[in-house]
């Protein structure tokens, strides 16, 4: 396990047009850890998500994330997922008319590509991975059929999100985020999934698992689970945590006005 957290997150305060949602989250993960990060709905945590990859519309108010030792606040969406930063999306975009096979190849050339150090951010033009290499790396990972069908185009739940492990397996990230991945997926999509994620997962990537249920933690098995209310991290623990936020719900660890609530 390395020394110094790969993701280090301080005291994040994040507005979404004008109105604050992350109030002080503060989070590190390593290379080699699974983390659960858990909350009801709307306690911010796809915000959260969306603000590591660098989505425009999260203004970062205060606070500070490094990666690899080094402030991501600046660097755009394909710089970060340049440098290792790799999110599998809540509701993947359908794009007709492009594959699969053609998708994959352009965000791992993208990926193999060195951030342009001429200011610009640009992807330098210099050539990729082979087609022919990328096409037996390819035939390794899904079967040709699936690889040459439209991005999310018509696929089903459970096909989405396999697309999205496909990407992160080729891509291999050093930081991984997963919004809700789970969501919408039936027993068997949610395995499949769930197979997906653990083979990918190893000492060179860290794993930031975001979930509302504890279902997905009886396959992905987290070192740790975080506990997120209102914008802010109010809870951590080990995986004995997730199963008691099964037991109880969250209102459990909520402050009196939201047990009041109930
Ligand atoms: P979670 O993923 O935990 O359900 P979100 O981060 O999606 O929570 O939402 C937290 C809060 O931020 C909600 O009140 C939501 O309405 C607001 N929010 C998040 N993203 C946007 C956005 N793009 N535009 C407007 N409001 C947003
Ligand atoms: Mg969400």
């Amino acid at each position: 396990m390395s020394q110094t957290p790969e993701l280090i997150v301080k005291d994040l305060h994040v507005a979404v047009e004008g109105k604050e949602i992350l109030k002080g989250l503060s989070l590190e993960v390593r290379k080699g850890e699974i983390h659960a990060l858990m909350g009801p709905n709307g306690s911010g945590k796809s915000t959260f998500a969306n603000t590591l990859m660098g989505h425009p519309k999260y203004e970062v108010t205060s606070g500070e994330i490094l990666f690899k030792g080094e402030s991501i606040l600046e660097m755009e969406v394909d710089e970060r997922s340049r440098a290792g930063l790799f999110m599998a999306f809540q509701y993947p975009v359908a794009i007709p008319g492009l594959s699969m096979a053609n998708f994959l190849r352009s965000a791992l050339n993208a990926r193999l590509a060195p951030v342009a150090t001429d200011g610009t951010g640009k992807v330098p033009t210099k050539k990729g991975i082979a087609p022919k290499e990328f096409r037996e790396l390819l035939r390794q990972k899904m079967d040709e059929k699936f690889a040459s069908r439209y991005l999310n185009d018509g696929f089903s739940g459970g096909e989405k999100k396999r697309a999205e492990i496909l990407q992160m397996a080729l891509l291999k990230p050093e930081i991984a985020i997963m919004d809700e991945t789970d969501s919408g997926l039936d027993i068997d999509a949610l395995r499949i999934v769930s197979e997906g994620v653990n083979a990918i997962a190893g000492p060179d990537i860290g794993v930031l698992v975001i979930t509302h249920y504890q279902r997905i933690l009886n396959y992905i098995k987290p070192d740790k689970v975080h506990v997120m209310m209102d914008g802010r991290i109010t809870l951590s623990g080990g995986p004995e945590l997730a199963l008691e936020l099964e037991k109880k719900g969250y209102n459990w660890v909520g402050e009196g006005k939201e047990v009041a609530a109930q």
